[in-house]
Order: C-alpha cells, then structure tokens, then sequence
C-alpha cells in the first residue's frame, strides 16, 4: 500500500549526509510510482512531485543536518497542502435555518451521511431537520425516515400516495417548514445514479438553484480509485458543491481519491466517513490524513498507549516474578484481563493503513476467552493455581467439570500458561516484550 511504499522509498535515504541530486530523482520516482499505484490522478502526482523536487533540491534540505528527514517533513507538508491545507468546518447562515444539500452517486453513502451529521449537530445543541429529496429509488424516503430515528431527528418526507413528487417542491416546502418549526440546519438527500447522468445533474442543480444552500457536500466513495476524479470534475461543473465528504474510508481505499478530489477540485474535503454505524463519522483533518498515509507517529503513538495498558510498577513486578519462577496461573489471569482495555485499541488501529499486521493480532485476539479462562482458573484450589505442576489428570478433570469447560479446554490453557511463563522469563532477562498468547507488540 502507499504507506509501505512511501517508508520504502524513505528508508534508501535514511542515513545520507547529503543528497545528491540523482539522490532526490530517484526518490521522487519513487513517491511517483507509489502514488500513481495508489490511484493518484496523474495530473495531481505530476504536480506534487514536482514540487516535492524542486523543494528537496533547495536550500532547506542541502542545508538540513539530517537531510532524509527533511525530505520526509516536506512530503508531508504537500501531502496536507493538496488535502486541503487548514480543515474547514461548517459555515452556519446567520439567518437559520442552515441548509445543507448533499449530492453524489448512488451508494456513495448521502443518506447514510445525512443520519451522521444530524447525530453530530443534534449533540452540539442544533436541531436539524433531514428532507427527503430523494424520490427516485422506490426505498429511499423510509431508508432516511430511519436513519433519522436513529439519529433521533425530525424528517420531512413528500406525502405518501403523491406519485413521484417533484423534489425542488419538496426542498422548497421542508425549508418553510424548517422556519415555522425552528430547525436551525436543514439537511436535504438528494438521489443520485450509478453512473454520472444528464438528468440526475440537472435535478440537483435545479435544487440548488430552489434553495440556495450555504453547503453542498459532495460526497464520495474513497474506494472508486481513478473514477474519483472523472466523478468529481462531473458534480463540480453540474452542482458545483463548497465541500467534500469521503465515505468508505474504513475499506480498502488506498487514499488516492482523497488526495485526487482535493487537489483537482480545490474543494475542501470537510468529513470522513469511517463506517456504516451513524458514530463512524469525524471532522476531516488534512494534516492527520496527511500522517496516516506516511505513517508518522501514528504507530509510536498507539505502541506508547498498548504498554501503558500494563502499568510499570506491574510490569516490573510481573518480571521478578518471571525470572524468579514465581509467576502463577492467578498472575496469568490478571493479565489476560488488562488485554481486554486493548479493545479500544483496535479500533483505532483501525484507522491506520500501516498498522495492519497489528491490528490482525488483536483481531486474533477472542475476549470471551477470557471468560472462560476466568472460570478454568478459579476452579482451581489456591494451591493449583500457585504451583500448575500438581495439575494431574483427575485434578483437570474436576477442573473442567467445575467450571463448564472440557479437559481439552483445560490442557490447553496449562500449556498456554506454561509457555507464557517460558516466554517471559526470556523476556525478564533482557529480550522483547511479549504479551502472552500474541506474540511480539
Ligand atoms: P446513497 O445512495 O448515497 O444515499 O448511499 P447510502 O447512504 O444508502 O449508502 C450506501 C451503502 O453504503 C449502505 O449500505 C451504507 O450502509 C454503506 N455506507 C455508507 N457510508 C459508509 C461508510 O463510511 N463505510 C461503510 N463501510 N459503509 C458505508
Ligand atoms: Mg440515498
């Protein structure tokens, strides 16, 4: 993935007094192929590179003491730069009703967005109305009358039985509404095709035109690679809109849109949206997006926060015990149950394209074990769990009995608990910290 790649390219730098300029085009190709393989717009990687080099090639880096590194910090200066630079957030009317319209394809997740955004404004004291414009798809009026009970918000909805409706009048009806009723943001769904279409463009622009909204969010599926920019060019001389919402950001999406729309567009991208849970959504920020793609920090950071999950008086506590072979089945327990404050770890782990492989060993990680491990090792007699070598058959076999599992269940945990022990008497001596039953953090 471009992560990867991107630390690829740096680490042929790592170490270099001085750069020479071959130095830098061959590390600008790099960042040009790792970007273009990521989907980047080619106009966009043209550009950037270009200014990547010229920067490289400048005073700043030949005069630098570590001249990689600065490479690296003007990357992500440009990387934020074509994201946007400073986020922008939602400007309020002066006079409500705020009215928001949102456009895109279908399925790039409008409605979907509009149950987000009115969760997230109806928290912060505003109370939205969602109206829906979408009048196209047989489902779409209940898909949003939904998600607005989700989000627990207002829905104005064309009256059933009208036949197909006309979507401006229905845009312009929920905004008198919107006044007579005191919502102070107006949030309007719009349909949208599958594929760009004459028709689809002309409705929504004729809505904007009814309206005249103080945003358009154009919202887009951060997995639609190339296509992004053919789509977003479309919206932008059909609607035109004043920000862009990525959604599907927790797929697969090799960030390459986000960096293609911002930059070809010049339209601030305002939102991501990270999930198809109504909280799977945050304010968009260019410099965070900027170092999840190259990877600064992010993982230093979540690192630093998985070791402070075991406290260093514990931990220090835990090694004394390890190399003094004192270490029992009730130490075992207590640690197994601090993994379970990861959880929230792995969600943000999520977040990170580079941080993968970690989050597939706390994936791997079952927290109904420990549960189970909980009633295994409390039905062991305190004498049991201080010395696991009386542990015979007939004692596992009370053991299983007593706490609902099976002698399998039972030999297995032993085993995991005198390889932990094993482990981590290394470790004590001076080895990598392990967390036991996951290997290496
Ligand atoms: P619309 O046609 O633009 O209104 O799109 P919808 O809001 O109906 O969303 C289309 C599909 O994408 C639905 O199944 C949503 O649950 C899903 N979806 C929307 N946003 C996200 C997101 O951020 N992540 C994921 N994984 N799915 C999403
Ligand atoms: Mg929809």
């Amino acid at each position: 993935n471009l992560t990867d790649r991107l630390a690829d390219t740096f680490k042929n730098l790592r170490g270099k007094g001085k750069l020479s300029e071959a130095d830098v085009d061959r590390t600008v190709r790099e960042i040009r192929r790792a970007l273009l393989d990521a989907d980047v717009a080619l106009e966009v990687v043209k550009d950037f590179t270009g200014r990547v080099r010229e920067r490289a090639l400048g005073h700043e880096v030949s005069g630098a003491l570590n001249p990689a590194q600065q490479v690296v910090q003007i990357v992500n200066d440009e990387l934020v730069t074509i994201l946007g630079g400073e986020a922008r957030r939602i400007e309020f009317a002066k006079n409500p009703p705020t009215v928001i319209m949102l456009a895109g394809l279908q399925g790039a997740g409008k409605t979907t967005l509009a149950g987000k955004l009115s969760k997230w404004l109806a928290a912060d004291g505003h109370t939205p109305l969602l109206v829906a414009a979408d009048l196209q798809r047989p489902n779409a009026v209940t898909q949003l009358q939904v998600v607005a009970g989700q989000a627990g918000v207002a829905v104005f909805a064309p009256e059933p039985g009208n036949g197909k409706g006309d979507p401006v009048k229905v845009a312009k009806q929920a905004l008198k509404f919107a006044k007579d009723k005191q919502h102070d943001v107006v949030i309007i769904d719009t349909a949208g095709r599958l594929g760009v279409d004459a028709e689809l463009m002309k409705q929504a622009a004729n809505i904007r035109k009814a309206v005249d909204p103080d945003e358009v969010l154009f919202v887009i599926d951060a997995m639609i690679g190339q296509d992004a920019v053919t789509t977003a060019r479309a919206f932008q001389d059909g609607v035109d809109f004043t920000g862009v919402v990525l959604s599907k950001l927790d797929g697969d999406a090799r960030g390459g849109a986000a960096l293609s729309v911002a930059s070809i567009t010049g339209r601030p991208i305002m939102f991501a949206s990270t999930g198809e849970g109504l909280d799977d959504f945050e304010p968009f920020h260019p410099d965070r997006m900027a170092s999840r793609i190259l990877d600064l920090g992010d993982i230093l950071t979540l690192i630093e926060q998985a070791q402070k999950t075991f406290s260093e008086e514990e931990s220090r506590k835990v090694a004394e015990k390890f190399a003094s072979d004192s270490f029992t089945l009730d130490d075992f327990l207590g640690q197994m149950q601090q993994l379970k404050n990861m959880g929230s770890i792995k969600s943000m782990l999520g977040m990170l394209p580079g941080a993968k492989g970690m989050r597939e060993q706390l994936d791997n990680f079952d927290e109904s074990e420990i549960t189970r491990t909980e009633a295994i090792i409390q039905s062991m007699t305190k004498h049991e769990r201080t010395v696991p070598k009386l542990l015979n058959g007939s004692r596992r076999v009370r053991i299983a009995r007593g706490s609902g599992t099976t002698v399998t269940e039972v030999n297995a945990l032993v085993n995991r608990f005198e390889q932990a022990a094993k482990m981590m008497k290394t470790v004590a001596k001076g080895g990598t910290p392990q967390i036991p039953g996951m290997g290496p953090i």
